[in-house]
Order: C-alpha cells, then sequence, then structure tokens
C-alpha cells in the first residue's frame, strides 16, 4: 500500500509501505476513507516528545496518523461489533479493553502497554502504525471504534477520533458547570472544539484566546468571546470584577500560557492542561498553591467520551463547522504538515484523503 511514513522530524515520504496484517484475533483492518492531522503531530514533526518517544532521536519508520475513519475489509475472529463494509471511527488511542481500567471505562489509563500489548496512540511510533496509510490495522476494534453513526458527517466522525473528544475531555476534567465563565487558551482545533464544547454542557461566557486572527473568526461563530493574548486578562478581569475565571482549558502547553491560565482564573478555579507538554515546561506553582487551584493534565480516553459527545453532534448542539479548511490528497501529505505546521493560508485543520 501507499502510506505517509515518519522518517524523522520534517521527513514525510508518501511511499510503499507493507500492508497491515490481523496480528490478534481482536484486530481488524479498515481501508482508509479519510483521515487529519492533530496539532499533537507536530511535535513529531518537530522532533520533539509525546510521552516516552523522543523523535529526534532515531526510530524505526512507521505510519503517522491518529485521526482516522474507514470501512472495514477484515475481521478477526474474536471482534463482536463490526463486520466487513461497516465505516467505522477509530478512537485515536486504543485500550486493551480487558484490564482493570479499561473496564472501568477509563481506556486512557489501561494498563496493557505493562502487559506488552500495544495499547497506545495511532501513528506515534512504530508500536502501532497510523491511518495516514491506505489501510490500516484496528487492534481492539470493540473498545476502540465505531460504527458512524447516523446524522454525524465524515468530518464530525473525524472530529470525534480525537479533536473533539479532547477538547470535551478539557471542559469535563476543568469541571464546567452551568452559568460558569471558561478561558480556553489556544484556538487551535482541540482549543475551538473545547470552546464549542463549554457552550454546549452550559458555560455561560467562553473566552477563546489566541494570536491567529482566523482562528478567533471561528471561534467567535462558534459563540465564544475572541480575544487576542494582549487582551485577555484586562477583559476577563473586567467582565469577572476582578476575580477571574471558573475554569481554563489550556490548549497550548508552554510555560507562559499555563501561567496565563493561573493568572485569570478565580480562587478554587479548575484548570485542565491538554496541551502536550515538554520536559521542562514550567508549571506556575506559587500561583496554583496562592489561588487554591484544581489543576489536571491528561490524555482523553476518546472512545469513552462517545457515549455522550455523540447524542451532542446528533443534535446539532455540537457542529464542528468550519475546522477543515483544507482537503488534500494523502499523496500531498508532507505538504500538508508544512501548511499546518506553518499556518498558512488560514489554515485550521487538514482533511486528507488517501
Ligand atoms: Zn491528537
Ligand atoms: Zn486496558
Amino acid at each position: 500500500m501507499k502510506a505517509l511514513v515518519f522518517h524523522g522530524p520534517k521527513d514525510l515520504r508518501y511511499e510503499s509501505f507493507a500492508d497491515p496484517k490481523i496480528s490478534q484475533d481482536r484486530s481488524l483492518i479498515i481501508q482508509v476513507q479519510k483521515c487529519s492531522i492533530c496539532g499533537s503531530d507536530l511535535h513529531m514533526y518537530h522532533g520533539d516528545r509525546i510521552a516516552l518517544f523522543d523523535y529526534s532521536k532515531p526510530m524505526a519508520h512507521f505510519c503517522t496518523g491518529h485521526e482516522t475513519i474507514g470501512e472495514v475489509v477484515e475481521v478477526g475472529k474474536a471482534v463482536t461489533t463490526h463486520k466487513v463494509g461497516d465505516r467505522i471511527l477509530v478512537a485515536g488511542g486504543s485500550g486493551c479493553g480487558l484490564c482493570k481500567r479499561c473496564l472501568k471505562g477509563e481506556i486512557n489509563l489501561c494498563e496493557g502497554n505493562t502487559r506488552g500489548q500495544p495499547s497506545t496512540a495511532y501513528g506515534i511510533s512504530p508500536g502501532l502504525n497510523g491511518g495516514h496509510a491506505q489501510y490500516m490495522e484496528v487492534p481492539f476494534a470493540d473498545t476502540g471504534a465505531a460504527k458512524i453513526p447516523d446524522g454525524v458527517t465524515d468530518e464530525q466522525a473525524i472530529l470525534l477520533t480525537d479533536a473533539l473528544a479532547t477538547g470535551y475531555y478539557g471542559v469535563k476534567m476543568a469541571n464546567v458547570k452551568p452559568g460558569d465563565s471558561v478561558a480556553v487558551i489556544g484556538q487551535g482545533p482541540v482549543g475551538l472544539m473545547a470552546a464549542e464544547a463549554a457552550l454546549a454542557v452550559g458555560a455561560a461566557r467562553v473566552y477563546c484566546i489566541d494570536m491567529q486572527a482566523s482562528r478567533l473568526k471561528l471561534a467567535a461563530k462558534f459563540g465564544g468571546i475572541p480575544l487576542t493574548p494582549d487582551q485577555a486578562r484586562e477583559r476577563i478581569m473586567h467582565d469577572t470584577n476582578g476575580i477571574g475565571v471558573d475554569a481554563v482549558i489550556e490548549a497550548v502547553g508552554v510555560g507562559p500560557t499555563l501561567k496565563q491560565a493561573a493568572m485569570m482564573l478565580r480562587f478554587g478555579g479548575s484548570m485542565s492542561i491538554l496541551g502536550i507538554l515538554q520536559k521542562g515546561t514550567e508549571l506556575p506553582l506559587q500561583i496554583m498553591q496562592a489561588k487554591s487551584l484544581r489543576v489536571h493534565a491528561g490524555i482523553a480516553g476518546i472512545a469513552n467520551l462517545w457515549e455522550e459527545l455523540i447524542p451532542l453532534v446528533q443534535g446539532g448542539r455540537i457542529k464542528g463547522e468550519g475546522i477543515f479548511t483544507h482537503h488534500l490528497s494523502l499523496s500531498e501529505g508532507a505538504e500538508a504538515f508544512r501548511l499546518f505546521d506553518a499556518r498558512e493560508d488560514g489554515v485550521i485543520k487538514t482533511l486528507i484523503t488517501p
């Protein structure tokens, strides 16, 4: 098959790659129909780190991509919920479905890795190839994939594989309640989806903070209050009588924005950190303690969130409209990465067709 293959930082190649095979009974194979690039993929692109993986060091080649939908073309013997011909969305990360944490509905905390099983995100390491390819193996398919539901568009299905689920996870972890004031720092796809989700669950005001005009424009369309970083603190303090917001969702993951998040929260407020943190990123511990803040940093258990999210999408409460600004073919994958990284041409997110 053809795939987009990671050879190293800024070196992605569209080339032939071994066809995926059913490696265990609970796997299936999809023919990829659409896939996209996540902001976190840029950490590979830059040679940074994602969790344990350090992309500045040489590693075996693999297919990138963890936001994928496709048609099932082959199923393993133990797969019960999918059959050949089904169109499915695949969660960006997979849990084993069998361990104590997975059974409790916490697949992001899967113990599988400690048992040597490939329960991790797709397309971030040679351990599990991703969906920037014509075909992809989906291990633990009953746990980490679902039929594309009625009333959900292909673009929304792709958003459900990561950006929307992660944004919503940020909203939940920041403990957003009806009537709350919320700030979302960073209006990339995840931040934008966090803003739309916060409004969907009843936030009264959502301040959307970013430097880029095209992103702020879309944030305003979602019902957010668009602010540049320079405007943000003054406006928020003015609107909240100097108290600060109830919740902040931080979708950048660098020291200055984490500090900004702590500064704009009220005493006792909650922050969730969605940006992928790098080694040495500083947390504003003093402010966190002085203001008794609750802070959560984590990776979403994507498939666990679908039960709540899919009806919100089907009911039109969350639309994700306008997130996909650019459509490219997989053969243009390297260019898609370059464009997304350079933030050229008002790009918010690219949709890729193999
Ligand atoms: Zn992602
Ligand atoms: Zn598990």
